[in-house]
């Protein structure tokens, strides 16, 4: 195990960077989304490069918009936000949720030259069926040339991922992840062992029931939590033990981020009277 990177409230903004509209963090985007539907006039600034989510420091958006392709998606964050722009001249979620590539996005991850680790589309999902194979491929070889950062991808489109995988190069800073809701969705941990990334990772976030039947054979982390927002589904204790205590038992490093509730941090983070904070140890890749 590593210890987790410095905590993201910890670190100053970087003003070179400032400029660059690349991700929105969460307690942010609430904030807008409770206010008037206009594009604040320091909006470029604000949204800059550091990220709320507990488990990365920085997002970064070279697409934003998707569907929804499962239960987990119901009260999709990044949905709720984009929409709320939609028909807003200017605003970078003029479209709403619908997709859209950035081009002129790819480079962002070059122009920070402090690394970062760096969630790729917290605002889309990069396997997207409608994000073009180049594309992807675009910003695999952006996260090569951008060696010093850490980035991590999560997706739930499980099947596109492990057809695409074989093409992709993976660089050992890349770290990809499959979102794994309920017990249906088990079988996204079988299509990513078929991916030879550095770290592989299961987001069991929102958890909305257990997760009998997961296999975490050639998995490195496992991050779980409840539900946010005012439509939340509860989760139960016992789904998050159980998943903890596996991942003790196979050497999974466990990352407990949140209870959830009608707010984020509504019923904390505590598992048991501690905080599970646990990071992974990169595999070595092979070198051709
Ligand atoms: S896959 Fe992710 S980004 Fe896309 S709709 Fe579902 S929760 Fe939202």
């Amino acid at each position: 195990m590593i210890a987790k990177p410095n905590s993201p409230r910890s670190r100053a903004a970087d003003s070179s960077t400032a400029a660059y509209t690349v991700g929105v963090p969460y307690e942010r985007m609430f904030a807008y989304a409770a206010g008037p539907r206009t594009q604040p006039s320091n909006y470029a600034r604000t949204v800059a490069d550091k990220s709320a989510i507990e488990w990365t420091e920085a997002s970064w958006n070279p697409a934003t918009g998707c569907s929804k392709v499962s239960p987990g998606c119901a009260h999709c964050y990044a949905e709720t936000f984009a929409e709320r722009f939609r028909g807003v001249p200017g605003h970078p979620y003029e479209q709403g949720f619908d997709l859209k590539l950035w081009h002129d996005r790819l480079d962002v991850p070059l122009r920070w030259k402090r690394p970062r680790v760096i969630f790729v589309n917290s605002m889309s999902d990069l396997f997207h069926e409608s994000i073009p194979d180049g594309f992807i491929q675009a910003v695999f070889d952006v996260m090569g040339q951008a060696h010093w950062h850490t980035f991590q991808i999560l997706t739930k489109r499980h099947d596109r991922l492990a057809v695409l995988a074989p093409d992709l190069e993976w660089h050992p800073n890349v770290w990809m992840g499959v979102t794994i809701e309920n017990r249906r969705f088990v079988h996204r941990a079988d299509r990513l062992r078929e991916v030879p990334a550095a770290v592989r990772f299961i987001s069991a976030e929102p958890l909305l029931g257990p997760l009998e039947g997961l296999d975490l054979d050639g998995v490195q982390w496992l991050i779980a939590g409840g539900e946010s927002g005012y439509k939340n589904r509860p989760v139960r204790e016992q789904w998050i033990t159980d998943l903890r205590d596996r991942c003790v038992e196979e050497k999974v490093a466990f990352f407990f981020k949140q209870w959830g509730g009608v707010r984020a941090k509504t019923g904390g983070r505590l598992l048991e009277d501690r905080t599970w904070d646990e990071m992974p140890t990169p595999r070595v890749l092979a070198t051709a």
